[in-house]
């Protein structure tokens, strides 16, 4: 196969993928290709299809800036419905042109100023930019419990989701009870035999009108009048502020969401399964689970909680350390994601055959959520202490892409061949994270966390959206190498 010649990757055309595909054509650099792993543009939306997908976050919000979507069906849209606007936006934007799907790169390997790529397909590549959009909720978390792949029923991880599997009338278990747990069960009680929930550990849930539909007419008035639809987004977005507020700060603010998240347990009437439901950790230390209906389908008649631990799965069963064994027609991994793998496992080699496990033996690291010192011309979105807990992704996304678009466009007019951050200003900003890591409640709160490396520390944006905003305003040439 011969190597195509482009100006720029983009490595997957998730929700921060297609923002940098935006910036690239509202830049008027259209020499770029999209490589995209699945068959679909949308990232997570296209993955994760399980019964009861829906966002927590409003809708009005959970959007780009650049593209507003008035007439949302529901005050937090389902999954499929915020798949077809990530699609529609990918074609309204001229993206699709650019996209390649069922496109995995497998190896990137930089040389001589520029980046040779090669997908799972063997379509080779040479580009002048890299840029990683590879999402941090990527790689499903398959959980090591004996016997597992001796079950005879379907054992299906939530992120791979069969759409064709019937759950009405079977006894289904659901292990993990983090955000996508607590969806799914609440959305197989109705129609199922029995849902058996193993929790290792409880979470706090804090209630949210999931359900509720957005009246048509506010729909057609926000499209009508782009002004107050606009106003709408700049509203939610200053208002979502206090999410960093609560999380990054103790203050009063912080007592009052917690205290709203442990008042909602007294829901739960019977003593015991309360108990069970309790944790013993912080509200918001770990990923806060919203959800309106979780804890009216735990109290139903065909659903158990189930806090003693698994000791094996049978063929048809699963025991737990007490040595009770129940049956199973189908076993539901809610158990998350290998968050801190990013675009790994691809073979990424920087400078002087600097690889990425190597440059993070330590856990992932760079410089400003961007950029890593050793790997000229490769930029991340959403990389290494993204906002996942705190600050609006779309948000992060488009404000990343438009500074990786001015370092590109400085090098369109010939100012360097190659740019790469400095170690010294990689170190100064994870020692600034680190220092700001301290109060918050990730750290504070007493639970584990997917927030956490292996090594303990918390991969988050421990400040607020303006300070990012300033930190990704304009390149700092102070902070980069350039090769002239
Ligand atoms: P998660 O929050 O990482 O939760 C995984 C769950 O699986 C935890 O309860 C964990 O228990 C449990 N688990 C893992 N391995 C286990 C094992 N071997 N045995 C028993 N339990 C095990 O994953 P998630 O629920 O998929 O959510 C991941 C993130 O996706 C969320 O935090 C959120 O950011 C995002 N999400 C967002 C939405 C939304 O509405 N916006 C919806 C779904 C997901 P431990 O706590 O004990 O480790």
């Amino acid at each position: 196969m011969t190597t195509k010649h482009v100006h720029a990757i983009v490595i997957g055309a998730g929700m921060a993928g297609i923002a940098m595909g935006v910036s690239l054509r509202k830049a008027g650099i259209n020499d770029f290709v999209i490589l995209e792993k699945g068959d679909d543009v949308g990232g997570v939306w296209h993955w994760n299809h399980y019964p009861g997908l829906t966002c927590d976050v409003p809708s009005h919000l959970y959007q780009y800036s650049f593209a507003p979507k008035p007439d949302w069906s529901r005050l937090f849209a389902t999954g499929p419905e915020i798949q077809r606007y990530h699609r529609a936006v990918a074609e309204d934007f001229g993206l699709m042109p650019h996209v390649e799907t069922n496109a995995e790169v497998v190896s990137a390997v930089y040389s001589d100023g520029g980046w040779d790529v090669e997908t799972a397909t063997s379509q080779k590549y040479r580009t002048d930019f890299l840029i990683s959009a590879t999402g941090v909720l990527h790689h499903p978390a398959i959980p090591d419990i004996d016997g597992l792949e001796s079950f005879d029923g379907p054992v299906v991880h939530t992120a791979r989701w069969d759409d064709d599997l019937v759950t009405d009338g079977k006894r289904i278990a659901v292990i993990g009870t983090g955000s996508t747990g607590v969806q799914v069960v609440s959305a197989l009680q109705s129609g199922a035999a029995q849902v058996t929930h193993f929790t290792r550990t409880p979470q706090w849930i804090l209630w949210g009108p999931m359900d509720v539909q957005q009246p048509k007419i506010v729909g057609s008035v926000l499209g009508r009048v782009p002004f107050a639809n606009k106003l709408l987004y700049r509203g939610l977005l200053e208002g979502s502020g206090i999410l960093a507020d609560i999380t990054t700060r103790k203050t009063w603010r912080r007592t009052v969401a917690q205290n709203a998240a442990r008042v909602q347990l007294l829901r739960v009437r019977n003593r015991q399964l309360r108990r069970k439901l309790t944790p013993d950790y912080e509200p918001f230390c770990k990923r806060q689970v919203v959800s309106g209906a979780y804890y009216t389908a735990v109290q139903q008649r065909n659903v158990e909680l189930v806090d003693t631990g698994i000791e094996r799965v049978t063929e048809n069963s699963i025991v737990t350390a007490d040595g009770r064994d129940r049956k199973f027609d189908i076993i539901v991994l809610a158990t998350g994601f290998q968050a801190h793998n990013y675009m790994r496992p691809m073979n990424l080699v920087g400078r002087d055959g600097l690889t990425i496990d190597d440059a993070w033996a330590k856990g992932p690291r760079g410089y400003r959520m961007t950029a890593i010192p050793g790997f000229p011309n490769f930029f991340t979105l959403l990389g290494p202490n993204s906002p996942t807990g705190s600050v609006s992704l779309q948000f992060t996304a488009e404000l990343t892409s438009r500074y990786i678009i001015q370092i590109m466009k400085r090098f369109r007019r010939g100012e360097f061949t190659a740019i790469e951050p400095t170690q010294e200003a990689a170190d100064e900003f994870n020692d600034e994270v680190r220092e700001a890591i301290g109060p918050t409640i990730w750290n504070t709160g007493g639970c584990n966390s997917w927030y956490q490396n292996e090594d303990g520390t918390i991969d988050l944006w421990p400040w607020d959206r303006k300070t990012m905003a300033k930190m990704l305003s304009t390149p700092d040439d102070r902070h980069y190498h350039f090769t002239r």
